[in-house]
């Protein structure tokens, strides 16, 4: 907690030095979901997460996410979480191999396991799992919102 909000601090009225998110990711979008990309009929476009309301600096079009059904943005969300789960379980799971062999007193195991287990990521799994993920996203519904 302390250390958080520290990190604020620093961030205040400046760049963030470091920053843990993907690029174009915002905070907390890892669990309100994803943002939802808005292009104004003007050709203005904003990403917003969902339930925000955005007035186009452009032409003063409001628009607002909460049209969306919540139940068709649910199903993005749980959507991007399933796919987030893959690395996460495969990282734990190769930190479960790790304390093993620490445990067992095999600390070769340990040096050999890491480079395996990293090229079997991102040579073998990530790729493929990038894939389906762009699939799966390809078959989501588009909505066209009305402004107000
Ligand atoms: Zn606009």
């Amino acid at each position: 907690m302390g250390r958080r909000a520290r990190r604020r601090g620093e961030a205040d009225g400046q760049r963030p030095r470091t920053r843990l998110l993907r690029p174009g990711e915002q905070p907390g979008a890892v669990l309100r979901g994803p943002p939802i990309t808005l292009t104004c009929e003007c050709g203005e476009k904003r990403e917003l997460p969902y339930g925000e309301r955005w007035e186009c600096e452009n032409c003063g079009r409001v628009w607002d996410t909460t049209r969306i059904p919540r139940e068709q943005y649910d199903a993005i969300r749980k959507l991007s979480m399933r796919f987030r789960a893959l690395p996460v379980a495969f990282g734990g799971l190769v930190a479960a191999v790790a304390i093993f062999f620490t445990l067992t007193d095999n600390i070769f195991s340990v040096f050999f396991l890491l480079p395996v287990a990293l090229t079997t990521w991102f040579v073998l799994l990530r790729p493929i799992h990038r894939r389906r993920y762009r699939e799966a996203v390809k078959s989501l519904p588009r909505w066209e919102l009305g402004a107000e």
